[in-house]
């Protein structure tokens, strides 16, 4: 029976539009997904959005419409990703639904009734970040996000008893029964629980919140507080609430993908959360870095954030998502540009890889129509298979489209070496042309099929290509852009 594999990203607040970040994050996973899937698993890939937030409600009153409204259409705006993006996910899970309300409810339920207790409290509260902060958090009394003055609230709200777990996450983190990539990410998490953790807030009043949230069970007055309601999502998005079949086969989750700035959120609070109501942990966490746009941190007051929608239909999906796997560092912050991404796009996709893949299609609809036994290509212009599957067991998708466009570029140079339109003239040499013809079909299938799972729409022309008899040359895969650049 084939192993299954459960992939999420996080769930970003719809308050305004995607940005090329959260492009980075969804890209990653669902190559991951797709890298999975080729290996033959039940793949569930989950993204979705958190909108049960204090930010939605303040954003739909400023705009004059109702909460429901508001995150309607921006969810919208999320989900529509997919098709912009060419994503695989199979589900977009919306915290507003039923099951999630159900499901989080089911979980608060379920949690050791000495781990969630009332407390009188008095904190320094970021409404952008939602999350209360203590004095020594604080950057010269600013958010550390949003280097905003946070307000000062006091009422009485439920606790988590955080403190209690310090042993236990340390022990499955150290172990990697909790695997968090990479290993910089895990000692920074690590650290912060060995530097003792406190309780944390689960809810707030139902009238701070605007009566927009999932009510405490037994305790109306109190709605949860946005982390408990939003990490839930990785089960109640299975069907938790009713422990579906679905949730059975798939949970504990395989990877959440996130990023940094959300580290002890997924390592040390859901974790947590998960054992006090005796469920399995996840297995693995990947934490991505930050995008700067031409050297700036993205925001909204910076007049950069760069639109995903408008760069895919521009450029296309894949060379987007190219860009985003191979020119981003899968760890640490990179930097994105128009110049960057139309320069790898003329390197490495027009020039190296339509190239080739032109290149050996018009050889084969001229010398080998009718394809040739698959022979062994010789060592070393293939993909390295297991190099590539190493590097995805890392999360390292740089390091694996390294290996598929070394081999991008061994093929190239071995046509200029073999030459097999000289090979042609000459019927002596008929055997050579063959052997060459077939070394390249059984190469360039190989990189079709490996490519998959970061350009999944030039994979698939490749991949029909090499399949169908007689073989056609490939109309190019990346035209030049010429006109079309800047
Ligand atoms: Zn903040």
């Amino acid at each position: 029976m084939a192993s299954k594999y459960y992939v999420t990203t996080a769930i970003p607040y719809v308050n305004a539009e995607p940005h090329i970040g959260f492009a980075l994050e969804i890209v990653q996973a669902d190559a991951v997904a797709r890298w999975h899937r080729l290996l033959g698993k039940r793949v569930y890939f989950q993204t979705g959005s958190d909108e049960n937030s204090l930010k939605n409600v303040q954003a739909a009153e400023a705009r004059g419409i109702s909460v429901r409204e508001l995150c309607d259409g921006n969810s919208a705006r999320f989900a529509a990703l997919k098709e912009a993006l060419d994503l695989s996910n199979d589900a977009f899970f919306r915290t507003t639904c039923d099951l999630h309300f159900r499901g989080v409810s089911k979980l608060w339920s379920m949690c050791d009734p000495e781990d969630l207790y009332r407390k009188r409290y008095r904190g320094f509260y970021c409404v952008g970040c939602e999350t209360f902060y203590t004095p020594k958090d604080l950057v010269g009394g600013k958010c550390p996000e949003h280097k905003t003055e946070p307000e000062v609230i006091e009422e009485e709200n439920y606790f988590f008893r955080l403190s209690k777990y310090r042993d236990r996450l340390d022990r499955a983190i150290a172990s990697d029964e909790y695997r968090v990539v990479p290993e910089t990410r895990k000692n920074e998490i690590l650290s912060f629980i060995r530097m003792g953790l406190e309780d944390f807030s689960v809810s707030r009043s139902a009238a701070r919140a605007r009566n927009w949230g999932i009510p405490v069970p037994g305790d109306p007055g109190q709605v949860m507080y946005v982390w408990f309601d939003a990490l839930s999502n990785y089960v109640t998005g299975l069907g938790f609430a009713d422990e579906s079949a679905l949730f059975k086969e798939m949970w504990p989750a395989d990877l959440h993908v996130i990023g940094k700035g959300i580290l002890r959120f997924h390592a040390a609070y859901w974790p947590a959360m998960l054992m006090s109501a005796r469920l399995p942990l996840p297995k693995a966490l990947f934490v991505h870095g930050y995008i700067t746009v031409n050297g700036q941190k993205i925001g909204k007051s910076l007049g950069n954030v760069i639109d995903p929608f408008s760069l895919a239909a521009k450029y296309g999906s894949d060379p987007l998502r190219y860009f985003l796997l191979r020119k981003i560092p899968p760890c640490e912050d990179g930097d994105f540009s128009i110049a960057a991404l139309e320069a790898a796009y003329d390197a490495d996709l027009a020039n190296a890889l339509g190239n080739l893949m032109g290149r050996i299609t018009n050889m084969a609809e001229r010398y080998a129509p009718g394809g040739f036994e698959r022979t062994e290509a010789p060592d070393g212009l293939e993909p390295d298979a297991k190099a590539v599957a190493e590097a995805m067991d890392r999360y390292d998708f740089r390091a694996a489209l390294d290996e598929i466009f070394g081999s991008v570029e061994r093929c190239n140079m071995y046509i200029e070496q073999t030459k097999p339109w000289a090979l042609a003239k000459d019927a002596s040499r008929a055997s050579e042309l063959r052997e060459a013809i077939s070394a390249l079909l059984a190469a360039g299938s190989s990189i079709a099929r490996l490519i998959g799972p970061f350009l999944p729409a030039a994979s698939e022309k490749m991949a029909t290509a090499f399949a169908s008899r007689p073989i056609r040359k490939l109309p190019p895969l990346f035209p030049r852009l010429g006109g079309k650049g800047a």
